[in-house]
């Protein structure tokens, strides 16, 4: 193929446009291997980049998209060949780099990853950051002792993707999850599907610096007055994986619970996480997706030319589960 379909982001004099764009294969940037994109996946950061919404872009013109799952076109590392199935996610891809949201890209090699065990393409993006980021999350606790028997955990942002797989996989490996959503009603059955054993509504802001403790650990999506509610309803040495912002970026919050409660915030990045971090992560995000975990989890499939339209739904909190690009 001589040319190929890219979603391009561009500010010419600080005037945003985002457009989906014929190019050739040459106007790609340099880089050891060349895919065939099959999949990418509409993550909270890819709907701020495409809307222009956040300082996510770093440098445009660019292709935004987090993640992409294809088949290597062309090599230049030995550690891969032409026909080869594999994925990136994070990296700066979307941000620094060309991302997903085209047909072709051109990455380093060491950005990609054969597809996991089990996996293929469609999946791999269906999981993508968000349910990576969640895996992340759960190990986390895991490394600060929280387990099963310690008691309930609680997820925030819920409905979201990764809401979702934090559900899915905590309850997956036992743990007693409890649901916190701005959607009870119209998805608490979902949320139930997933493995949830309680629904409740998103918490209220406090200025209590200290509550009832209800939680041995939490992963929170929502940041701002959420993530310092969550903090004041943590157990004694309990455990707080913080991952996102969907509620604001700020956190006020107090030293209380750190001192008095031993309390631990855990920060939770995926972009930069180390390559022997993504195999263990991608390993049991592979074996706990089981047949009827797939059958669960809700997702759609949206084109290329369907993204523009579809990130302001992902930022209004009004979509749920995850979209997949199909590229
Ligand atoms: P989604 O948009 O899929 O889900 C976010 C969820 O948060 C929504 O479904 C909604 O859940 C809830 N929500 C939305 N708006 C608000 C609000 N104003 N106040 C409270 N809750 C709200 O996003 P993702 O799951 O993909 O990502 C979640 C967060 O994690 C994002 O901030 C994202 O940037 C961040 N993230 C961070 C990563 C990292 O490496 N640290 C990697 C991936 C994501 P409900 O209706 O159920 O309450």
């Amino acid at each position: 193929m001589e040319t190929f379909q890219a979603l391009i982001l561009n500010n010419p004099d600080e005037l945003f446009a985002a457009e989906l764009q014929s190019l050739p294969i040459t106007a790609l940037p340099e880089g050891e291997v060349l895919v065939q994109v099959g999949y990418s996946s509409l993550n909270y950061k890819d709907a701020l980049a495409v809307t222009n919404m956040a300082l996510v872009v770093r440098q445009f013109p660019i292709v935004p998209g987090i993640d992409l799952a294809g088949v290597v076109q062309e090599s230049h590392d030995e550690r891969f060949k032409p026909g080869d199935r594999v994925f990136a996610t994070g990296w700066g891809l979307g941000e620094k780099y060309w991302g997903g949201f085209a047909q072709y890209a051109r990455l380093k090699a060491d950005w990609l990853m054969p597809l996991p065990d089990g996996l293929d393409e469609q999946q791999t993006m269906q999981i993508g950051t968000a349910g990576f980021t969640a895996m992340l999350c759960v190990m986390a606790l895991e490394k600060q002792g929280v387990t099963p028997a310690s008691g309930e955990i609680l997820v925030t942002g819920a409905t979201g993707g990764v809401g979702s797989y934090a559900i899915v996989l905590l309850a997956k490996l036992g743990y007693q999850v409890v649901a916190a959503t701005g959607r009870a009603a119209q998805l608490g059955d979902y949320l139930k599907s997933l493995g949830a054993v309680r629904i409740i509504t998103r918490l209220e802001p406090t200025k209590r610096p200290l509550a009832q403790p209800e939680w041995a650990g939490a992963i929170d999506c929502v940041g701002s007055q959420t993530l310092a509610t969550v903090l004041s309803q943590i157990h004694y040495g309990g455990s707080v994986a913080t991952c996102g912002l969907a509620g604001g970026g700020d956190l006020s919050t107090s030293v209380y619970p750190f001192i008095l409660r031993g309390v631990n915030l855990l920060g939770i990045d995926s972009v930069m996480q180390p390559l022997s971090q993504r195999e263990l992560a991608w390993s049991r995000l592979a074996a706990l997706m089981t047949d009827d975990r797939w059958q669960v989890m809700q997702s759609r499939v949206v084109r290329l030319d369907q993204v523009l339209e579809i990130s302001p739904q992902l930022l209004a909190g009004t979509s749920h589960g995850r979209t997949v690009v199909a590229c």
